[in-house]
């Protein structure tokens, strides 16, 4: 049986930290076996909300891309590539938005996200679902990795899809989503890991900034010195152990309750676990980073692959609208 084809995109927007390798980048490293796989970093996309300032895009492609080598990707077997570097996805996301009413994409929740955030409304932002939705059918991906939070994109693709077959016949196929959950992780102020709260440690982060980080991390405000019980279950770091110390992590929760454990020890446990976990994505990333033509020509390679599926979809399309 032929395997299943995935689309899945990053925007370039901040170099990629554990929120990033968790939340989405374990999940690509795992689907590579089960699935031909396309994974973009979607440089457009990252205009809608930084176009003023693009002096930094190209290099943080690379940078996230070195990322993406560096905990398993492989681009052996991942097509793996640059939006911009292909052009029918400029010209797919045109033909969608005549298809795609205001009203619609006006109720889309990333959208109203954005305003409420400040964002000016722009043709950018509003077109967001379109241009995503073109990104996933040019290379008739028929599952998409998505997060809860992002079901509404991919419903809005697969509403988007269906009406372009009802109206010029089956050319797209209609992307699934792929449900996956992800553990939480906490940044250093116990919100999410984001790059926009500055409270991320980056998958490239180096061991003794790991340490410094962590250091700082916030943990349970009742603990106050070892000897108190804690509570783990409101402590960013043990919902980081449970992730990186997962061996430990009954041992770890009955010491914190017990009192035994002081939080300096359990941190510095933490960082342990932490540079350990990063280590072999440090050793790869150092070698890519003796080599940037290695980076280079992967994705001139993936842009190549990308763009002969991408073309061969738009014949098809423009065939489909008598263009
Ligand atoms: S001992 Fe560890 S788990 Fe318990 S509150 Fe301190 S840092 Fe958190």
């Amino acid at each position: 049986m032929a395997k299943g084809r995935v689309l899945s995109g990053m925007r370039p927007t901040g170099r990629l930290h554990l929120g990033n390798l968790e939340g989405a980048l374990r999940n690509w490293v795992n689907l590579q076996s089960e699935y031909e796989c396309f994974f973009v970093s979607v440089n457009w996309h990252a205009l809608t909300t930084g176009y003023e300032d693009t002096r930094e895009l190209r290099a943080l492609v690379r940078d996230n891309v070195m990322d993406w080598l560096s905990v398993g990707i492989d681009p052996q077997k991942s097509v793996v590539f640059v939006q911009s570097e292909v052009k029918q996805h400029a010209e797919l996301y045109l033909l969608l938005g005549m298809l795609s009413g205001i009203g619609w994409l006006e109720r889309c929740t990333t959208y109203k996200d954005w305003l409420d955030n400040g964002y000016e409304p722009n043709y950018g932002l509003l077109g967001y679902p379109v241009l995503m939705t073109a990104d996933i059918v040019l290379y008739k991906a028929d599952t998409v990795p998505v997060g809860r939070d992002q079901l509404q994109h991919l419903e809005m693709a697969r509403e988007l899809v269906r009406r372009f077959n009802r109206l010029y016949g089956e050319v797209l196929v209609e992307p699934q989503a792929k449900l996956t959950e992800f553990p939480h992780v906490p940044g250093i102020d116990g919100r999410k890991m984001s790059k926009s709260y500055r409270n991320e440690i980056l998958i490239a982060e180096k061991p003794e900034v790991i340490q410094q980080k962590v250091r700082r991390f916030f943990t349970d405000p009742q603990k106050l010195r070892r000897g108190d019980p804690g509570r783990p279950e409101v402590c960013p770091v043990f919902a980081l152990h449970n992730i990186y110390t997962r061996s430990e992590t009954e041992e770890i929760a009955a010491d914190c309750r017990s009192g035994a454990l002081g939080c300096v020890e359990c941190k510095d446990k933490l960082s342990q676990s932490l540079i350990e976990a990063l280590a072999p994505a440090r050793a790869r990333r150092a070698q890519l980073e003796r080599n940037p033509q290695e980076i280079e020509d992967i994705l001139t390679d993936g842009n190549r692959r990308a763009r002969e599926v991408a073309e061969q979809t738009m014949q098809e399309v423009r065939e489909a609208m008598k263009l």
